[in-house]
C-alpha cells in the first residue's frame, strides 16, 4: 500500500513510516539548493536568502507521533553508556563543522562571529555535558524513561537551546520531536544532521519545522506525548501549561512541562562602584546580540547621588558601538531577527516618548546604510518608575531608573513585583549591600561586579523563577531528572520534590 502525504511525497511501507524523519530531513538536506517552501532571510540583509524550509504538515506531525510512540521503548532500551557514545559523536561533529556552522548562525540568526562561536561551543558542551552524566548516574533498571517527549526551541540561541533540550531529552532515553523556532530552521537541522549521522536512529529523533500554532500546539496537545520542554516567552509557556494541564500518563502521573521563559532582567548600581568598569559590563549586558537574550539587561538602577555621572559617560560609551552587518568582525550590535520584532521594539520606544520619557537614542557608528536589514539603534529609556515596565521589550533598548540610598529594599521589592526573575545584576564595593541584595531579590541568576550574560553548562546552571521558568536550570545536574518517570527505587522522586 503506497500512501503519500499532503505535498505528494511516498510514504510507502512500514519501514518508510519507521524511518519518517527521512522525509523531514530529505526537504532540509542541502537547504541554500531547495526550491519550495518558506524563504528564510538574512535579517542584516533580506536580500540575502539563506535557505528554504518545508513546514511538516498535519499529517507528518500524526506521522512523527505515532514513530515516536511505537519506538520509544526501542530507544529507551538503548544502554546509556551507548546513548553517551552517540551525543558525543555528534559533538565532535559539531566541533569539526564550527566554521560552516558558524556562517550559518551569523546568516540567519544575525548573530556576531564571537556570539555564533560562542553558540556553536554551548551546543558542544551541552552535548558532552548530559553524556557523561548519564553514563556517570543512570542505567535503565532504576531509571525510566518517559516516552515522547517535544522540544520547542526559540530562535535567539537557535543552535544551543536547541541542542541542549534535545541532548537531555535523548540522553534520558525519551523519544524527541523537536520543533525549531520558524526564524531559525536551518541550523536546527545541522544539529538534528549531526545526531544522526554519529547513529541516533531517525525514529529517536525527528525533526518538525514550522509554526508554533500550526506545528508547536498539536504536538504537545497530543495524547502520546509524555513531557515538554520549552524555551521561549511567557505568554506562550502559558499556553503550554494549559495545554498539559491535567494530563498524565498511563499509570496517572502528571505530564512534565519545564518551561524556561522571559524576563525583565536588572542592575543595581551604588555610589561604590567603579563607573568605568559598570559601563564596560552594561554594554555587554544590554546590547551584545542587540538585547536578544533572555538574560539581557532591561532596566539599570543607579543609585541617585552616581546616576548623572554614570548615565553621561554611558552615553558617550554607546555613542561608540558600531551597529552593522553581523559578518563584519567590527560590529558589535547587529540586527534585530525580523521585522516584526523591529516593529514591536519601535512601538515601545514610541509610547515611552508619547508618555514623556525621556528618549536617547544614541546614533551609534552605523558601518554602512542600515536600510537593508532590521535594524534598531541602541536606546536609553529614563522611566520614573521601574512600575512602568509592563512587557519584556527583546531588543537593544536598556531603561534607566535612579533609586535613594536609604530605599534598596524598596528597589528590591520593584524588582521582585515584575514577577520575573530570571538574572540580576549588582555592582557595589559594600559586603553588606551583596548580601541583601543575594538574601532579598528573587533571581534565578545573580551577577556581582561583572556582566549579566552568560552561564556555563555544568558550570554555571540557568534557569529563572517566577514568571522567567519552572526549573530546574539548563545545565545542572538535576535536569535530566525532569525527563524521567518516576521509578522503583524513588531517586527521582527526592531529586523533585
Ligand atoms: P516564542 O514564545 O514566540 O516562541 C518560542 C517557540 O514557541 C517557537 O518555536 C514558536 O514557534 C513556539 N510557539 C509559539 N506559539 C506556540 C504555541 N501556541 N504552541 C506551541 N509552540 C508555540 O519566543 P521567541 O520569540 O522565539 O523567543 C524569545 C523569547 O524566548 C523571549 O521571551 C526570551 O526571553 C525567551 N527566552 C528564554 C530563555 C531562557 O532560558 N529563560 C532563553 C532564550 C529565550
Amino acid at each position: 500500500e503506497r500512501r503519500k502525504n499532503s505535498r505528494g511525497m511516498d510514504l510507502a511501507s512500514e519501514a518508510q513510516l519507521a524511518e519518517l524523519g527521512t522525509v523531514l530531513l530529505e526537504s532540509l538536506r542541502e537547504p541554500s539548493l531547495r526550491k519550495t517552501g518558506e524563504v528564510i532571510r538574512n535579517p542584516a540583509d533580506h536580500g540575502d536568502i539563506v535557505g528554504r524550509v518545508e513546514e511538516a504538515t498535519p499529517e507528518d506531525v500524526q506521522l512523527a507521533l505515532t514513530a515516536a510512540s511505537e519506538h520509544a521503548h526501542d530507544w529507551a532500551a538503548v544502554a546509556p553508556a551507548e546513548r553517551a557514545r552517540l551525543l558525543r559523536g555528534a559533538a565532535d561533529r559539531l566541533e569539526q563543522a564550527m566554521p560552516r556552522l558558524m556562517n550559518l548562525i551569523i546568516r540567519e540568526a544575525g548573530k556576531t562571529a564571537s556570539n555564533a562561536i560562542a553558540e556553536v561551543r554551548e551546543a558542544v558542551d551541552f552535548l558532552r555535558y548530559y553524556a557523561a552524566q548519564v553514563e556517570a548516574e543512570f542505567d535503565n533498571a532504576t531509571h525510566q524513561a518517559l516516552g515522547p517527549v517535544v522540544c520547542i526551541s526559540p530562535w535567539n540561541f537557535p543552535l544551543a537551546i536547541f541542542t541542549g533540550q534535545v541532548a537531555a531529552a535523548l540522553a534520558a532515553g525519551n523519544t524527541v520531536l523537536a520543533k525549531p523556532a520558524e526564524q531559525t530552521p536551518l541550523i536546527a537541522a545541522e544539529a538534528v544532521r549531526a545526531l544522526w549521522e554519529a547513529g541516533v536512529p531517525r525514529h529517536a529523533l525527528q525533526l518538525l519545522p514550522g509554526g508554533g500554532e500550526t506545528v508547536g500546539a498539536p504536538l504537545v496537545a497530543d495524547a502520546r506525548v509524555q513531557g515538554v520542554l520549552f524555551t521561549g516567552s511567557t505568554e506562550v509557556a502559558r499556553l503550554l501549561q494549559r495545554s498539559v494541564a491535567g494530563r498524565t500518563d498511563a499509570r496517572g502521573r502528571p505530564i512534565p512541562l519545564v518551561a524556561e521563559t522571559g524576563g525583565q532582567n536588572a542592575m543595581i548600581v551604588d555610589s561604590s562602584a567603579l563607573p568605568e568598569q559598570v559601563v564596560a559590563d552594561v554594554l555587554v549586558s544590554a546590547f551584545d546580540s542587540a538585547g536578544q537574550r533572555c538574560s539581557a539587561l532591561r532596566v539599570l538602577c543607579v543609585q541617585e547621588d552616581a546616576a548623572d555621572r554614570l548615565l553621561e559617560m554611558l552615553l558617550g560609551a554607546m555613542a561608540e558601538l558600531r551597529v552593522g552587518r553581523p559578518d563584519r568582525l567590527a560590529v558589535d550590535v547587529g540586527p534585530v531577527i525580523d521585522a516584526e520584532a523591529q516593529a514591536n521594539i519601535r512601538r515601545h520606544i514610541e509610547q515611552m516618548r508619547a508618555r514623556g520619557r525621556r528618549v536617547h537614542q544614541v546614533a551609534g557608528r552605523a558601518l554602512h546604510p542600515l536600510d537593508g536589514g532590521t535594524y534598531v539603534l541602541p536606546t536609553l529609556i529614563e522611566l520614573e518608575s521601574l512600575a512602568e515596565l509592563e512587557r519584556e521589550v527583546f531588543g537593544p533598548v536598556l531603561h534607566f531608573v535612579r533609586y535613594r540610598r536609604e530605599d534598596l529594599d524598596g528597589l528590591i521589592a520593584q524588582i521582585n513585583a515584575t514577577g520575573y526573575g530570571l538574572t540580576l545584576g549588582l555592582h557595589t564595593r559594600i559586603d553588606e549591600t551583596i548580601a541583601r541584595v543575594l538574601a532579598g531579590a528573587h533571581a534565578g541568576n545573580v551577577y556581582v561586579n561583572r556582566n549579566i550574560v552568560g552561564a556555563v553548562v555544568g558550570v554555571q546552571p540557568f534557569g529563572g523563577e517566577g514568571l522567567s521558568g519552572t526549573g530546574p536550570k539548563a545545565g545542572g545536574p538535576l535536569y535530566l531528572y525532569r525527563l524521567l518517570a518516576r521509578h522503583p527505587r524513588g531517586v527521582a522522586e527526592r531529586w523533585l520534590d
